[in-house]
């Protein structure tokens, strides 16, 4: 489903918590890497937390811990993160890193390793949900410590969250993505959020990622199952021809995408939590996207402002001219 063939060969380890062990979830992904050296633990944080890991190797050679989360599963949404108008606004840690390796990625700020986790015990995160949902409508983002699509190949989470999501019409999900989706579930409380950037910021800074091509062709599949597509123009990364570069990438998916489909759009440049920048910056050192000389705003790196507001502008007004304003979430 997700797309990404070369998925069984990427982890040459992987550490399972013993208590991990009795989760149908574990042997489903087991069951996915015969020829991996499968290693017990006590608990996840002893391999994910453990100090002095050098991100930078690791990016090409992650490995997966397998594990059960007996701290806290459901989060309030960050300030920086758009909440699309939604009161309860909510994302859920089903697993933490990514297959994919983005130069940018918060993740590499926040966890001083690239391993993955995925979290097993899928029906207590259900348990908290079904509780928030008694005090009113929740609106969750599914994929946000992770990309659940593009691990959707060797675990079953995506299709848990759809399946509860299509059983709560309360209960409002963002899968958000940059994987080639083939399978969808067409309900308007499900919302497939593809994040699309130029081919040139694709093979510049968001390593092993699915082309532009490939992202289009997924969002123009899911459209066509009926399914609530969000285009997150999200990031928006500087380059110096960024003006011709973001008008020619604008022109590309407006040939490709039928605009009037599209539930809604999100705009924003890149912009990442002060103490984050100097680890990505780390486990990145020769990527131009996270060495840029930001400006700091109330404790977060960000473009400065005549340039973000130029960036944003390109996308703000050709998108109007396309007949979207009703559609857009800018991030100022
Ligand atoms: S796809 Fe998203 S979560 Fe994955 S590495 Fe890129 S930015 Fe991070």
């Amino acid at each position: 489903m997700c797309g990404i063939s070369s998925l069984p060969e990427v982890f040459s380890h992987i550490y399972v918590e013993k208590r991990a062990r009795e989760y149908i979830m574990t042997e489903q992904v087991l069951s996915h890497f015969k020829g991996s050296t499968v290693i017990d633990i006590e608990h996840y944080k002893d391999v994910f937390n453990r100090p002095g890991q050098d991100l930078y190797l690791q990016n090409s050679s992650k490995n997966l811990i397998i594990a059960v989360n007996e701290g806290k599963k459901i989060f309030k949404g960050a300030p920086v993160c758009q909440d699309f108008g939604f009161d309860r606004f909510y994302y859920a840690e089903s697993a933490m890193n990514c297959i994919f390796s983005c130069d940018y990625c918060f993740l590499k700020g926040m966890y001083g390793t690239s391993n993955i986790v995925i979290f097993v015990n899928y029906v207590d995160y259900l348990k908290e949900c079904e509780k928030m949902l008694e005090e009113g409508p929740v609106y969750l983002c599914a994929s946000f410590d992770t990309d659940l699509a593009a691990l959707s190949g060797i675990c079953s989470w995506q299709s848990i969250w759809e399946d509860f999501a299509a059983s709560h019409p309360e209960f409002t999900l963002e899968l958000r993505t940059k994987a080639a989706v083939s399978r969808v579930t067409s309900k308007e409380n499900i919302i497939y959020a593809f994040t699309v950037s130029p081919e040139k910021i694709i093979k510049l800074y968001e390593k092993n990622t699915p082309t532009l091509k490939t992202r289009l062709n997924s969002i123009n599949n899911a459209l066509s199952q009926g399914a609530s597509v969000r285009l997150c123009f999200d990031p928006i990364i500087y380059v110096k021809d960024y003006e011709l570069c973001y008008n020619e990438f604008v022109d590309t998916v407006l040939d490709a995408v039928d605009i009037k489909l599209i539930r809604d759009i999100s705009i924003g440049t890149f912009r990442i939590s002060s103490g984050y920048l100097q680890n990505i910056r780390r486990a990145c050192p020769y990527s131009s996207a996270v060495h840029f000389p930001f400006a700091k705003e109330d404790g977060y790196a960000v473009y400065p402002k005549k340039l973000r507001q130029s960036m944003i502008g390109i996308l703000e007004n050709r998108l109007k001219g396309a007949g979207c304003e009703s559609k857009l979430y800018v991030m100022p």
